[in-house]
């Protein structure tokens, strides 16, 4: 009897290609695929690039002062600070979470390794919280200066807005802004080199409708003077109310 098995029988690679293809495009690829941790490369949750652990670990921003998004004690209390003086162009500030672990490991995954599956995965937590926020009529990213751009390839930004924007159905206008100034990296200025370097580094695109309501997008805010600016420029277009919405408040 030959009980050796036959190693040349032809797999039916049409119909595993054919049945590959269907769950590809399927949502239920997320089954066969299991999501991976963005922050700690453990096994992620279902349909979400992330752990339970991680997810459980993320700072939440359960009641922030709408003036400067730092955490306050009470819902819908404006701080000390902001009630004395609520400086700038920017209406409200909404942030989905404190700077800290897990999100200091995937904002620079998206924005100095350019992995836009962390650009998907913020914008997919950022919907979650700020379906709750006043909803804007459209969505603007903060851009980045052309020569960062050409360096860097993307605008985290943008890679953030548009799913973000997809998620709650509202229009993303990816060319509202334009920066003028490639601005030195904010974080080695102090306040006062700050507003001289952001001063007019913003201007509204030309003759472009805007509506009413918006709300910029950016990843990080420390200062919020970047959003200061770029609001200020939407002000002067004609748009009513600017609000800002963030990732990650640094504290
Ligand atoms: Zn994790
Ligand atoms: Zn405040």
């Amino acid at each position: 009897m030959n009980t050796a098995v036959n190693l040349t029988t032809p797999i039916p690679v049409d119909g595993l290609r054919a049945r590959l293809g269907f769950w590809l495009r399927n949502d239920a690829t997320r089954l066969l695929w299991p999501t991976r941790c963005l922050a700690c490369e453990d096994p992620g949750l279902d349909g979400m690039d992330l752990c339970f652990a991680c997810e459980a670990a993320l700072p939440e921003l359960e009641a922030a002062c709408p003036g400067c998004a730092l955490p306050v004690p009470e819902i819908g209390q404006v701080c000390g600070v902001c009630l004395t003086a609520r400086p700038g162009a920017l209406n409200e500030i909404h942030a989905a979470f404190l700077y800290a672990a897990p999100l200091d490991r995937l904002i620079p995954r998206l924005k100095f390794a350019g992995d836009l599956a962390a650009g998907r995965l913020i914008a997919q937590l950022m919907a979650e919280r700020l379906r709750r926020a006043p909803q804007p009529q459209a969505l603007i990213p903060v851009p980045l200066h052309r020569a960062r751009l050409r360096q860097r390839g993307f605008d985290q930004a943008l890679e953030i807005t548009r799913p973000l924007g997809a998620a709650l159905g509202l229009p993303v206008l990816d060319h509202a802004l334009i920066r003028h100034r490639a601005t030195q990296e904010q974080s080695r200025l102090s306040a006062v080199a700050r507003r001289r370097n952001l001063k007019d580094a913003f201007q509204a695109w030309p003759k472009l409708p805007l509506p009413e309501h918006v709300a910029i997008v950016d990843d990080v805010m420390t200062t919020g003077a970047t959003l200061r600016a770029a609001a200020a420029a939407l002000k002067r277009a004609g748009v009513r109310r600017v609000d800002a919405w963030v990732t990650a408040r640094v504290p």
